[in-house]
């Protein structure tokens, strides 16, 4: 089971055409464990994970007018759905449909976060974005439609459910997940999303008894990774949080709302 082994500074995984200042941490592998009744039940898997931003140098941060009229645009005119649960701007205040009690559409930078804009190179964005070729032309990227992914607030900023928190790899299988099943969990509520998600495979028949008595301990937090033979889904760390967490029946929506924020 791969487990990554968080350095204290963060390190390019790829090779840089300057010198790092520290070395960069790499991807410790274990020996494969065997195959064990564990796995037959939801689990904890917990990794270790940089939580450290290194943000470059950057003015202090404020709403800029292109920020808002992308976010007007996406919120407001296309009514754009969340990009996990999907519920809308018309459907936040259906609670039928806004399973996971969000209180707001809102816009998260993406690919490239505001405040990391000035540590990235325009011509490495114009690859994927022609748009981009300089300095100016990056930061009109950076807060327009292109790079501003719709969410919930649920699934912007709660500890459990948002892309603030989660690994990637948590955070994308999210929409897929069966009603109800929690792919993290803190160290507060671990044992009740484990309970939970036991029940949920139960029932989808794909766990064969009831689930043991799991223990709680240990640090940071966890992903319950559902049973299966296999390999295990990272964990993250981060702290505990009131998140919301509501078991929800991802929707797609349809009534009215107030803002957002960017990220
Ligand atoms: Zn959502």
């Amino acid at each position: 089971m791969p487990r990554t082994t968080a350095p204290t500074t963060t390190a390019p995984t790829t090779a840089p055409t300057t010198t790092p200042t520290t070395t960069a941490p790499t991807t410790r592998r274990k020996p494969t464990a065997a195959p064990s009744p564990t796995l037959a039940h939801v689990h904890e898997t917990r990794e270790d994970v940089a939580v450290i931003s290194e943000t470059p140098p950057h003015p202090p941060r404020e709403e800029t007018p292109e920020y808002a009229a992308a976010h007007h645009f996406l919120v407001y005119e296309k009514k754009a759905p969340c990009d996990v649960c999907g519920v809308t701007v018309d459907t936040l205040h259906d609670p039928q449909v806004n399973v996971w009690k969000a209180t707001a559409l809102e816009t998260h930078h993406w690919p490239i976060e505001r405040s990391f804009a000035n540590a990235c190179d325009p011509l490495k964005v114009h690859r994927d974005f022609p748009s981009v070729y300089n300095r100016v032309t990056l930061m009109q990227f950076v807060d327009s439609p292109a790079n501003l992914k719709v969410l919930c607030s649920t699934h912007h900023r709660s500890v459990e459910h948002g892309i603030h928190h989660l690994l990637p790899a948590q955070f994308a299988v999210q929409k897929y997940l069966l009603d109800g099943y929690l792919i993290a969990a803190t160290t507060r509520d671990a044992t009740q999303v484990r309970a939970r998600d036991d029940q949920i495979m139960q029932a989808a028949g794909m766990e064969p008894a009831p689930a043991p008595a799991p223990d709680s301990t240990g640090p940071a937090t966890a992903t319950a990774t559902p049973p299966a033979a296999a390999k295990p889904v990272r964990g993250r760390a981060s702290s505990p949080s009131p998140s919301p967490s509501p078991r929800p029946r991802p929707r797609r929506p349809k009534q009215t709302a107030p803002t957002g924020s960017a990220a």
